[in-house]
């Protein structure tokens, strides 16, 4: 600065006075400082992206599920007493970790096969979800892709999943209540139905049978006017899904997996054989390790940037009288989700009860536990909008709610394949709430990838994949929040 207070910048061919245009330089500092602003922030972001996993470490236990599927689930048997070796360790007693232990064992018997629960097996998603059935996968349900083929491919792997489970179910002679009336997806906004019809066209023409449905058709099918028409999927339908995770757990145990419950696994030590650190210090060794942690995955350091655990609601009547639920669909009636970005789902139980999942988005910081009891306007709105839907409900109490996390990948398309320093962990991650069938698929895959038959699932575009990153905090809670409030103020109605 000279001595009448002007900035002198002489050195760099600049002299600014208070007589000169001050647009001059302050267009080329404003821009330099925005420049250095910019690369600052850009910075400041990759450094906060790189560090949080150490700022926020991950340290949530599991949270206890409380869903009204839990009444079916059997007792949690016998936790670990010691260190063990196996052949395959399993974490989480989820679809995924039961429907894996139950391959593996049915493909070889020769192999040890151990699976660790923190609480009880179908604590998470696997008994806290919406019930609903469905074929392919979260991205390609009701959706054309660019390649009609591998849809069409990937939707028959999931409709023959379905008939397995039917199968299964027969085998161990448990019913789980697997209703195959189609599924429904609901269209909120009347601008759609051209896309609709042409889409179910298309897809049919693809050997994909779904079917349009007017508002009329929707209200004589699901017996509400509240959408402008549905997209129909008959292969689809609905199971009770604690009495699945019973299923399934009968089965691991009946072909020899050893299943510990109240057994969290706090620690993972990745070598030639992973060592996992389970219950009160023990030590459970194995070579080959499965990941069936699904939206608790990144609590164990695990898969975080692949995806974001969202916490939904469900709620669920007393059974309802049966002249009201004749009006809406019947006890057998079609479970449907509507189009919104922010979904609801619901369907009628086979005792007469209507549930109701989805809406507004949740996400608890640094993948949080879910909020249990759900919040009170949580609730409100699963009320409201079943209210919405059959206003001949009248006011509507729920019997009883829950949370559960969805493990929502940020192109909605799931990942299953092998990883770690020594390609010895398994994974299957990015359901976006499609998981009730797909585990099982999935299932199978893991089993044969860990008896190194990847042959088999090579055509399978989900193999081997790590979806588009997901950043760490506090950009994901960023994220989660802008998508929420970017459907609010944008709905589809
Ligand atoms: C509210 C909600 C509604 C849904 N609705 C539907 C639907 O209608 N249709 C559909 O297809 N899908 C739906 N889904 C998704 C579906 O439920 C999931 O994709 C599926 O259940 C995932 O199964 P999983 O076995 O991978 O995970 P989970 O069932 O979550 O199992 C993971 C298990 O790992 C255990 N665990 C975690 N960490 C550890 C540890 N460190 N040590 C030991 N054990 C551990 C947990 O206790 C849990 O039991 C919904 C999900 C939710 C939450």
């Amino acid at each position: 600065m000279n001595a009448r207070g002007q900035i002198d910048e002489t050195a760099r061919g600049l002299v600014v006075t208070d007589s000169e245009p001050r647009a001059r330089w302050s267009r080329r500092r404003v821009l330099r400082s925005a420049g250095l602003a910019t690369l600052g922030t850009a910075a400041g972001a990759i450094t906060l992206n790189a560090i949080a996993p150490a700022l926020w470490p991950q340290t949530a236990p599991v949270d206890l599920n409380d869903s009204y599927w839990v009444a079916a689930l059997p007792a949690a048997g016998p936790a670990l007493q010691a260190s063990i070796d196996v052949d395959v360790a399993i974490i989480g007693g989820g679809l995924t970790g039961l429907a894996t232990a139950y391959y593996l064992r049915t493909m070889d018997p020769s192999r040890r096969v151990a699976l660790l629960e923190a609480r009880a097996c179908g604590n998470g998603a696997s008994a806290r979800n919406g019930a609903m059935l469905l074929a392919s996968t979260a991205d390609r349900w009701m959706i054309a892709s660019e390649q009609p083929e591998l849809d069409r491919r990937i939707y028959d792997l999931t409709v023959d999943n379905i008939g397995r489970l039917r199968a299964l179910a027969a085998r161990f002679g448990q019913d789980i209540e697997l209703e195959t009336r189609g599924a429904a997806q609901t269209l909120n906004d009347a601008s759609q139905v051209g896309d609709a019809r042409a889409l179910a066209r298309r897809l049919t023409e693809h050997g994909i049978p779904l079917e349009f449905w007017t508002a009329d058709e929707v209200a004589a099918r699901l017996g509400t006017r509240h959408y402008a028409g549905a997209l129909f999927d008959p292969a689809c339908g609905q199971l009770h899904p604690g009495k699945l995770v019973a299923l399934f757990k009968a089965a691991a145990k009946a072909v020899g997996v050893e299943i510990y419950e109240n057994t969290p696994v706090h620690a993972v030590a990745e070598d030639h054989v992973v060592t996992l650190t389970a219950g009160a210090g023990l030590k459970v060794r194995a070579p080959a390790v499965v990941l069936g942690t699904n939206a608790y995955s990144s609590r164990l350091g695990y898969l975080q940037n692949d995806y974001a655990s969202i916490v939904e609601y469900v709620g669920i009547t007393a059974p309802q009288p049966a002249d009201l639920l004749a009006g809406i669909g019947g006890p057998t009636g079609i479970p449907f989700n509507d189009s919104r970005l922010e979904v609801y789902y619901l369907g009628p139980t086979r005792d007469g009860r209507l549930r109701i999942g989805g809406g507004p988005i949740g996400y608890v910081f640094n993948n949080g536990a879910t909020p249990q009891p759900p919040p009170a306007a949580s609730v409100a709105a699963l009320a409201r909008e079943l209210g919405r839907i059959y206003p001949a409900l009248g006011a509507i109490a729920f019997e009883r709610t829950w949370a559960g996390a969805v493990d929502y990948s940020r192109d909605a398309s799931p990942a299953v394949g092998r990883f770690g320093r020594h390609r010895n962990l398994y994974y299957a991650i990015g359901y976006s709430g499609h998981g009730l069938n797909l585990t099982s698929v999935f299932g199978r895959v893991l089993a044969d990838l860990v008896l190194g038959r990847d042959d088999h699932w090579q055509w399978l575009p989900f193999l081997n994949r790590h979806p588009p990153y997901f950043p760490n905090e506090p950009f994901r809670w960023l994220a989660t929040r802008g998508l929420a409030g970017f459907d609010r103020a944008f709905p589809d109605e």
